[in-house]
């Protein structure tokens, strides 16, 4: 456990399902009822129609996606990323949620083998005992 790096709040009403599902090793999304469209992330509205009657989907615990975008962080703007630098911050479309994107690090994977198009999965990071972190690796 590194308490050096940020931790999201857990005190969002309109995040905590995202959050209890994560601990479980699963994905659950927000889904706009109106727009039909998957929303990340969380919020109190979709940001896309401006519909209030939002509810969670659950994804599940096999998470696919494909590589959109990704930069390669070299320095630490965080003290507790010193050690982990380069790492790459990666945005997948979502295969199992209409290709909604989802920005998390990419991990078991040198910088200069990124890929756009990449294949990955999503895997789980028990950063603490209340807060587990959504990550992508190559599949
Ligand atoms: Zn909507």
């Amino acid at each position: 456990m590194d308490l050096e790096k940020p931790l999201p709040s857990l005190q969002d009403a309109d995040a905590l399902q995202f959050w209890q599902a994560a601990k479980e090793h699963r994905l659950a999304l927000q889904w706009c009822s109106t727009c039909k469209s998957f929303l990340y992330p969380p919020g109190p509205a979709c940001a896309l129609c401006g519909a209030i009657d939002i509810v969670y989907k659950d994804i599940g615990r096999e998470v696919t996606g494909s590589l959109y975008s990704y930069i390669i962080t070299h320095r630490a703007f965080v003290p507790g990323f010193a050690t982990n630098v380069p790492y790459v911050v990666a945005l997948a479309e979502i295969n199992e949620a209409c290709n909604m994107k989802l920005l998390a690090n990419l991990i078991n994977c040198a910088p200069e083998k990124v890929r756009i198009g990449m294949q990955l999965r999503m895997v789980w990071e028990d950063r603490t005992p209340e807060v587990t972190l959504p990550q992508w690796e190559p599949l």
